[in-house]
């Protein structure tokens, strides 16, 4: 460290401080050691001497070192000693290097890398100076520690009081000093992902009052110093080394959609657009405009880009915003497709598949790897990476069972909660979800309750706001125009390959866009976001008494249309009212009028139509997709346990004949067929139990 210390250097950070710093140092002094960094804007020392952030950058840490000798000679009113970090952030943009950009040149510069923290290992303390004791004189020699590996004295140094001779040595921890430290990694931003390309990391260690304070999901900015450290397999040392960085200073980006820049140019468009009559239509329309169809679904989509208010109560509840939607169809029917487009518009959302990813799953876990060295580290799975964005995520019917209880409370409060081993965290996932799911059997069969179809269970799937089944049915008119449409993208792509790249084309301009206007969108992509950004930021409806009228009586009218059906529940009604608000949003309306109330009552009719419909009684109940079973289905099997349990007590063993049972049944206007389709759900539940073959009888608890 004496190689460090530069006397000029040190007078020029002491005049700096003096001048700019005092009342703040005086400040920290009030509540050290509990705060114990000094944090300035690098542009704010850029402005005073300009020397002092060239040597910031070029040689971090004689800046560092330097800067922190000069505040110790900051003389203030402080009951012990201080030792302050020196903590520089907000660096130019030309040290702000992306994490696949670094190279062999920025090693040992004071940069700044930017990205989500994908996972933080658990904090715990690392050996700063170690105390050993000479197994033959007994002296106690003290060494810095600087590095991974324990560092021992090479003899028994005189300058320390030791004998000088060479000796072997014992680690006494209880005179050692330790610091905190803690090893996170940082993942690059979806945003700056070209389509597919995987993401790049980079560990960053962070020490003392740096640590405990960042969770996975997070997006930061880290400014530190990186530099290069020698890979190891086992106790080898390899020639390749990793690039990682010491952290000095941590930036956290809060605020939704921050990185979508919109100027006082696209704010006129956006208040221009909003006005036009069709903007519905042509929201719609700029929603992967390849895609045939999907009409409701495309316009569902919309919506959810555009999310409703979350709200915190006074009473600390939480209520979501965002919208919830789940596509459930036949292979082949561009699922996957939509999915991946809404990714790539909407900001902060990351495209993940159920099956695979990594051991972090959908969610979040606990996980002992190689990357914590032994010790536990807590890792993100994409709905917390899509905080604040949309989580994309296919497949889902295939996740596994980690994530499918720990999907519940992501979905509803917008947490997930991680307690294994030393880690006990609650993570955020404010996104909203886009699903994706194949039926179980492969096609999907209309004649078959929806979570009997999925493998997913019937509660996970009532905290989707809307689920669409998207069926892949011959028919004649539909299949002309889908073929006509996907036949004319393809030549369209073609026609504008063999423009650009074969050398003699006689194909023309003029020809290229009249295939190309059938499928450009309305709004370019990135108009789309800006409008969204603008809308996240600056819309907040509230409902006009007009259209709360009409979602109640909608509402109470379903649940009365008939007495012993309950086909909506609360849950339904907060349904609508986040639709309602997004779809004031999308004019940027400050009031969610009746006109929005009819948009989100349209679209979830149709859902219902589709998937809850009870076959029976062509009424919508939303018990099919709560629990699996429809109002109709429920009456017959309280019906049949009654029958079972006269039947039982009225026979000599207790038991109920089947035959008896069903004629019973029969008597009381049920279907044979249905009274044995009951018996068999009942019997499955475990309400009834059968003690010989034939003879029923109802468990009791
Ligand atoms: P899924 O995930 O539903 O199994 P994919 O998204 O993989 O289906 O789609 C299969 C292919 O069929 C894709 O190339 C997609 O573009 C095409 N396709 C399916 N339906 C449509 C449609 N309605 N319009 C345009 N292309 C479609
Ligand atoms: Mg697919």
């Amino acid at each position: 460290m004496g190689l460090l210390r530069d006397e000029s250097l040190v007078a020029s950070w002491e005049n700096f401080f003096e001048d700019r710093y005092r009342s703040e140092i005086e400040t920290i002094a009030l509540s050290y050691p509990e705060k114990r960094s000094l944090l300035i804007n690098y542009w704010d020392i850029d402005k005073t001497d300009s020397k002092l952030t060239d040597v910031l950058i070029n040689q971090p840490y004689k800046a560092i070192f330097n800067a922190e000798e000069a505040l110790r000679n900051i003389d203030v009113a402080a009951e012990n000693e201080l030792r302050l970090h020196f903590r520089v952030y907000d660096l130019p943009e030309t040290q702000r290097i992306l994490i696949r950009k670094i190279r062999a040149n920025h090693l040992g510069k004071y940069t700044a890398v930017e990205g989500l923290v994908k996972k933080v290992t658990e904090v715990r303390p690392k050996l700063q100076i170690a105390a050993f004791q000479c197994q033959k004189c007994f002296a106690i020699i003290r060494v810095e520690q600087e590095e991974d590996i324990l560092k021992e004295p090479t003899h028994c140094y005189e300058d320390q009081g030791g004998c000088g001779r060479v000796s072997s040595f014992k680690l006494l921890p209880s005179l050692s000093t330790f610091v905190d430290s803690q090893k996170i990694e940082i993942q690059e931003n979806p945003e700056g992902l070209r389509g597919g390309a995987q993401p790049e990391r980079i560990t960053v260690y962070l020490e003392d009052d740096l640590v405990g304070e960042i969770a996975p999901g997070d997006r930061v900015v880290v400014n530190g110093i990186l530099h290069s450290m020698q890979r190891r397999r086992g106790s080898y040392r390899l020639t390749s080394f990793d690039k990682v960085m010491d952290a000095r200073s941590i930036e956290r980006q809060e605020l939704a959609f921050e990185e979508v820049e919109v100027t006082e140019e696209d704010e006129r468009e956006i208040l221009n657009v909003s006005k036009d009559p069709k903007i519905y239509e042509k929201m719609k329309q700029s929603i992967a405009p390849t895609i045939y169809g999907m009409d409701v679904e495309k316009e569902a989509l919309v919506l959810q880009l555009f999310g409703g208010l979350s709200k915190k109560m006074p009473d600390g509840t939480y209520i979501r915003g965002d919208i919830h939607v789940l596509l459930v169809g036949d292979p082949g029917t561009a699922k996957s497709q939509i999915l991946s487009y809404m990714s790539k518009l909407a900001p902060r959302s990351i495209y993940a598949s159920g099956k695979a990813s990594s051991a972090a799953g959908l969610t979040a876990a606990a996980v002992r790897d190689e990357f914590a060295e032994g010790q536990w580290t807590l890792e993100a799975g994409a709905l917390v990476l899509a905080d604040m964005g949309i989580a994309c995520i296919d497949e889902i019917d295939k996740m596994d069972e980690a994530d499918k209880s720990a999907l519940h409370q992501a979905m509803e409060q917008q947490e997930i909660s991680v307690a294994k081993a030393g880690i006990n965290a609650t993570l955020k996932s404010r996104c909203a979800l886009l699903a994706a799911a194949n039926p179980k059997l492969g096609r999907f069969d209309e004649f078959i309750p929806i979570h009997e179809q999925i493998n997913m269970p019937p509660a996970l799937l009532s905290r989707f706001d809307l689920i669409f089944s998207i069926l892949d049915k011959p028919n004649r008119k539909i299949d002309t125009e889908l073929a006509t449409h996907i036949l004319r993208t393809h030549k369209a792509g073609e026609v504008y390959e063999n423009i650009t790249k074969s050398r003699k084309s006689k194909h023309t301009k003029e020809e290229e866009e009249a295939l190309m206007a059938n499928i450009m969108p309305t709004f370019t992509p990135e108009f789309l976001r800006k409008y969204v950004a603008y809308a996240k930021r600056n819309v907040f409806p509230v409902m006009t008494d007009d259209a709360m009228e009409l979602l109640k009586n909608y509402y109470v009218d379903f649940r009365g249309s008939s007495e012993d059906s309950v086909p909506f529940t609360p849950r339904q009604l907060e349904a609508f009212v986040r639709l309602a608000e997004a779809s004031a949003r999308v004019r940027l309306s400050d009031e969610v009028t009746v006109d929005d109330a009819k948009r989100a009552i349209s679209i979830i009719d149709q859902y219902l139509r589709r998937v809850g419909m009870d076959r029976e009684t062509g009424r919508f109940d939303i018990d099919i997709i709560a629990t699996g079973i429809s109002h109709s289905q429920h009456e017959r099997m309280r019906l049949i346990m009654d029958v079972i349990r006269r039947l039982s007590s009225q026979s000599k063993d207790g038991n109920a004949d089947v035959g008896d049972i069903i004629r019973e049944a029969e008597m009381q206007g049920v279907e044979s067929s249905k009274a044995e389709e009951a018996l068999d759900r009942l019997k499955r539940n475990g309400q009834i139990y059968e003690p010989m073959h034939g003879k029923y009888r109802v468990t009791e608890y």
